[in-house]
């Protein structure tokens, strides 16, 4: 599911000089970092060390990683139509964060960490990733993957390919734009209410619908998705052509170093089916898409992705539908000690060269993996205890 670019809906007059001044602070620290040495440094740095917080009680703060790691990135639209709806990252954007992935770092593909194949004793290694398949991977994005020779998995969501239909999600934000409503209440049903009278609080209602509803069993959510159109006063048929990839542009980019992955047929949120419909969504996006380019397809991408969108029962049903790894939206690093059926991935949102540059080095440096936190609390309670006997 895209992520809508962000819209402050504070509205509050005392927060925007300091929202801006934030800004400017931020602007400011990027281009010292990005223009100056300090750049190399920090890379070189946040390659090889990780930052260890205070609560660690290390007599250092800085620790040397002891397994490379793989960051990986996750996109979904690329375009330049700057609808805050549907979201999507400027083209000149996403080719900027390219050509300085492909300058500076090695890349990966998700087979390649699936065999924890980390080629040339680097510290850190990116893959790229795409999710639901969107047409402007094909148009924007896949031109701009050749020219910096970027290996990239695309998951698709299969039941959308070709048909002419958009998912449900995307439906329900078309929705959202499309009404000429004031307010919306979903009270009866146990959902959100707000008003739509302007853009921030129109933005702001829909994230907050759409959590809702993937929260819901998936007959309930569409049955929810039908009385939200009708109080939206919006067709039921909302539409719009040439926004999903079809099969002759799948076999074009995959003849390019693109993989494709799978996403389920319907993109439900997969802790809110049965089991019958959960076999049928891991396997008919597999089968779909093997059939359809004639190769084996290894990898899935849990719909939504967060931990409370897939269960202990999903997570096994993955490898026994043949996948070799699964990939979420949870953030974070992947070194082998991850596991392959929950890798974490990353989405870069900073539109701003400078400013995208300090986050990449910067999450890496401070990021603190699961596993890492609880030996650090565990060697701090070990150390509690001797104290106390
Ligand atoms: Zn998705």
């Amino acid at each position: 599911m895209p992520k809508v670019t962000q819209l402050s809906v504070n509205g509050r007059r005392g927060k925007r000089p300091l929202a801006g001044t934030k800004r400017l602070l931020r602007w400011l620290a990027s281009r010292t970092y990005s223009c100056t040495p300090l750049a190399t440094i920090g890379r070189t740095v946040a390659n090889r060390y990780a930052w260890q917080s205070p609560a660690s009680h290390a007599a250092f703060p800085l620790r040397r990683r002891p397994l490379p790691v793989c960051q990986i990135f996750l996109y979904h639209r690329i375009n330049d139509e700057g609808d805050p709806f549907l979201g999507g990252l400027p083209v000149k954007t996403f080719a900027a964060q390219m050509e300085y992935v492909a300058r500076n770092f090695p890349l990966l593909t998700l087979d390649q960490v699936s065999r924890e194949e980390f080629p040339g004793g680097h510290s850190y290694y990116i893959a790229v990733t795409f999710d639901d398949g969107y047409r402007d991977n094909f148009t924007c994005a896949t031109p701009i993957l050749q020219r910096f020779g970027i290996p990239a998995t695309v998951f698709l969501a299969t039941g959308f390919i070709d048909s002419g239909e958009l998912p449900w999600y995307d439906q329900v934000r078309l929705a959202f734009k499309s009404s000429s409503q004031s307010y919306l209440s979903l009270r009866e049903l146990g959902g959100p209410e707000g008003r739509l009278g302007d853009l921030p609080s129109r933005l702001w209602l829909l994230e907050r619908t759409l959590t809702w509803l993937r929260a819901q069993p998936r007959s309930e959510c569409l049955q929810a998705i039908d009385e939200l159109f009708r109080k939206l006063g919006v067709s039921s048929q909302l539409q719009l052509s040439n926004q999903m990839l079809g099969w002759h542009e799948i076999r074009q980019m995959s003849k390019s170093n693109i993989v494709f992955g799978a996403h389920t047929v319907n993109h439900p949120a997969l802790s809110q089916i049965s089991d019958a419909e959960l076999m049928q969504e891991l396997g008919g996006s597999k089968r779909t898409i093997e059939d359809r380019l004639q190769l084996p397809v290894s990898h899935f991408a849990y719909p939504f992705g967060q931990s409370s969108d897939f269960t202990a029962k999903v997570k096994k049903s993955v490898p026994e539908a043949g996948f070799k790894t699964a990939v979420t939206t949870i953030r974070g690093l992947n070194d082998r000690s991850t596991d392959r059926f929950e890798l974490r991935r990353f989405t870069p949102w900073e539109s701003d060269w400078a400013l995208f540059r300090m986050q990449l080095d910067w999450f890496r440096f401070q990021y603190q993996d699961v596993t890492e936190k609880e030996r650090n609390q565990s060697e701090h309670s070990r150390e509690t205890s001797v104290v106390e006997s």
